[in-house]
């Protein structure tokens, strides 16, 4: 076993039945209720086992923006009621869900599926998402509702891609709530209590983050 396997949760152990894997993916700086709302429904909805929370390390669609230290993202996530995997986090280089899924395909016995957990804005982002085709062989996805973003904008688009994409919609209770929008009002000295949880707010002002507003 190499030292980022015990990154990973076990999973799979009877061959008698089948596993079911979500993995919700994003930069989760800061994590808050969206997340763990849209992570809780479709765990249930999918009937998953286990969500793998996992911060990007260097997110490819984010390379121009400034973006948290991952210990800080790492740490925020590590108090959600879920799996917060470092699998990402201890990745040399640009991480691309691709990639990430390959490899948790690889590690995971088969009689473990995997699920891929979006938001709508997410999901219509997916058909320019390095190598889709193969992200479609690799995972289910699971789209869920986002407020501001239209799923059937998303639905046209997976349909007319030609990808064989197996895509899950989900409804679920509606969170205005954005990461960007966190940041902003922490830089701008405004209260973000109640958008995430207060251990995360607490460990944002321990720890002085976004108040430069980079
Ligand atoms: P940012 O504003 O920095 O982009 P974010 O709030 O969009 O942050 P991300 O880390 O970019 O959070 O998103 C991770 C995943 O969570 C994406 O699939 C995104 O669609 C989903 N997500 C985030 N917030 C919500 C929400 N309020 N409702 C549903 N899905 C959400
Ligand atoms: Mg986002």
């Amino acid at each position: 076993m190499s030292s980022r396997d015990r990154l990973l949760p076990p999973l799979g152990d009877d061959p008698e039945r089948t596993y079911r894997l979500g993995i919700m993916g994003g930069t989760f700086d800061p994590i808050h209720y969206g997340h763990l709302v849209t992570a809780e429904q479709a765990r249930e909805a999918l009937d998953l086992d286990l969500v793998l929370f996992m911060p990007a390390g260097s997110p490819a669609f984010k390379q121009d923006k400034h973006v948290s230290d991952p210990e800080d993202r790492y740490a925020t996530a590590a108090n959600a009621a879920f799996y917060a995997s470092r699998f990402e986090i201890d990745r040399p280089g640009v991480t691309y869900t691709v990639d990430t899924l390959g490899e948790l395909r690889s590690r995971y016995p088969d009689n473990v599926e995997l699920y891929f957990i979006t938001g709508a804005d997410a999901i219509m982002d997916i058909l320019a998402w390095h190598d889709a085709e193969r992200l479609a062989s690799l995972a289910t996805l699971i789209a869920a509702t986002r407020p501001g973003y239209d799923i059937e904008t998303a639905k046209a688009r997976i349909a007319a891609s030609g990808i064989d994409f197996d895509v899950r919609y989900i409804e679920i209770p509606a969170l205005a709530i954005s990461s960007s929008n966190i940041r902003e009002l922490v830089r701008d000295g405004k209260s973000a209590r109640y958008l995430t949880s207060e251990s995360v707010m607490g460990y944002i002002q321990k720890n002085d983050l976004y108040v430069t507003g980079e």
